[in-house]
């Protein structure tokens, strides 16, 4: 620490251990940062090892006031060394079973650090609201707890009604038929700030049929815990989810929206911390290069699945030919694991096919591949950060959701602000190409890229200096976070 007798406040920051809720967490942690915090972010061991290989983390290591610590995240290693953070479950109930120990002991740890006069006292968590072993640790310390939703306040408020939903009896479905037969069309508008809602809409978790089903019991915990907090974040704004962000805050004790994220840092003065990411793979930014070429503005579609979503060999052939049969260039990442049970085989007639106008990367550096003035649309699987992201750059959307909160937010891009057309789950080449021309070049396309630009702009007047959203943050900070004195 430069300056012990500084007394900055002291925030501690967890989030759940996946690329998509450690970004906006991290932005998150950036952004108290710039308001004079001192931060100490904790990750997995197993994380942290991953991001010591990519150039965030390095720079980040001699940022005063910004410091990094790991707890073991409990699961098993296999031969190559990889554990199975991708599998959810597994995941989930490592979180349950073995996080709270060795976090209770790094907070000590911290805690004879600040009597050692080295940092800071501890003034408040601010934990990921999929983690409630954090509410205990909170609880035992008496110190202020901030849970975190990087899902959208729609998505939260949908898990704060599973246990209503579970008492009439609703959820779980009653025999695998439920499926298919309509019933997951059952309009939710009873559900105050669901308007239009569908069972469908919901977390796909509540496709299950097993009355204990992990996730689902997982989720209506999470939603009990939410109501100990001493305040509620939501990387959203009033302009995207006010409905929502109404009923939140009649069930819930101090909910704020205090982003979108991605707009918020676009117009944070520059500091070290600005090209600061947080990625757990290594970014190929050979493709940002290639949009640089030549590339007429917003002509090219951006694909992306995210860092959990799987699919079929056979569904990855139907997007494929689906793209190449579209003849607009495209940028396609594809995960090393994207696809279930094996690499990814394409064949040379199609490498042949798309060769002078398509480019398949693993990885990239997503905000900046969205603000690139040659992307002209996004083919997702609406992840919410994906979803922010893509709106704060104004590029609209073709959406595939696959799982968890992503069926929600595609109701919402569809449905409620019209900026993206849905993709059946049963995906065909045909389908493809039809809405990809659409999107690039049709009628509705240029409609929704008008709407999405409208939108951006809304976003960026929530999180600017006087913004909603930029008080509601100042608010959480002298109200919930106080300084120190
Ligand atoms: N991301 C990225 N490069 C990629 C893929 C994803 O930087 O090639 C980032 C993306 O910008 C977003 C996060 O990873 O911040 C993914 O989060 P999201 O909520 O969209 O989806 P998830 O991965 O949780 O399904």
């Amino acid at each position: 620490m430069s300056n012990p007798s500084e007394r900055r406040p002291h925030a501690v920051l967890i989030p759940y251990p996946v690329q998509g809720h450690i970004n906006p967490l991290f932005r998150l942690a950036k952004l108290l940062h710039l308001r004079g915090f001192h931060i100490t972010f904790v990750h997995t061991e197993y994380n942290y090892k991953r991001l010591l290989n990519s150039r965030a983390l390095k720079a980040l290591q001699n940022l005063p006031h910004f410091h990094f610590e790991t707890i073991p995240d409990g699961l098993p290693l296999t031969d190559h060394a990889v554990n199975v953070t991708q599998d959810t479950l597994s995941l989930c109930k490592s979180v349950r079973d073995n996080f709270l120990p060795p976090f209770r002991q790094l907070l000590a740890t911290l805690n004879h650090s600040a009597i050692a006069g080295l940092t800071p006292p501890l003034t408040a968590l601010v934990s990921d609201f999929s983690l409630t072993f954090t509410t205990q640790a909170a609880q035992e310390l008496a110190l202020p707890i901030l849970l975190f939703s990087p899902a959208s306040a729609t998505s939260l408020l949908s898990i704060m009604n599973l246990r209503t939903l579970s008492d009439k009896a609703i959820i779980p479905l009653k025999d695998e038929g439920y499926l298919t037969n309509g019933y997951l069309d059952t309009k939710l508008d009873w559900i105050p700030g669901l308007k239009n809602f569908r069972l469908k809409d919901l977390p796909g978790y509540i496709r299950t049929t097993d009355p204990n089903n992990f996730m689902l019991k997982y989720l209506i915990d999470l939603a009990d815990n939410m109501l100990k907090a001493s305040a509620i974040v939501i990387n959203t704004s009033d302009e995207l989810e006010s409905e929502a962000l109404k009923a939140l805050s009649s069930m819930l004790p101090s909910v704020h929206p205090i982003g979108p994220f991605p707009s918020f840092l676009n117009q944070s003065p520059q500091s070290d911390l600005e090209s600061l990411g947080s990625n757990l793979w290594k970014e190929d930014t050979e493709c940002l290069e290639w949009l640089n070429k030549s590339k007429e503005p917003n002509s090219v579609v951006y694909v992306n699945f995210g860092s959990i979503t799987v699919m079929s060999a056979e569904k990855l052939l139907e997007f494929a030919w689906g793209l190449a049969n579209s003849k607009r260039p495209f940028l396609w990442i594809i995960r090393p694991d994207l696809v279930i049970g094996g690499s990814v085989i394409l064949s040379s007639e199609f490498v042949n096919e798309i060769s002078d106008r398509g480019l398949i990367a693993s990885w990239c550096p997503q905000e900046e591949v969205l603000n690139h003035p040659s992307i002209g649309g996004f083919l997702t699987h609406c992840g919410w950060n994906s979803t922010v992201e893509s709106i704060c750059a104004g590029v609209p959307m073709l959406c595939w959701p696959f799982f968890a909160d992503q069926p929600t937010n595609c109701r919402s891009i569809c449905s409620e602000w019209g900026i993206g057309i849905e993709i059946d789950t049963d995906v065909k080449r045909e389908e493809v190409e039809k809405n990809v021309i659409e999107l690039m070049l049709g009628e509705k396309g240029k409609q929704m890229r008008q709407k999405v630009m409208q939108l951006k702009k809304k976003v960026e007047e929530d999180t600017r200096s006087g913004g909603l959203s930029y008080m509601n943050l100042d608010k959480v900070i002298s109200e919930v976070l106080p300084k120190q004195n």
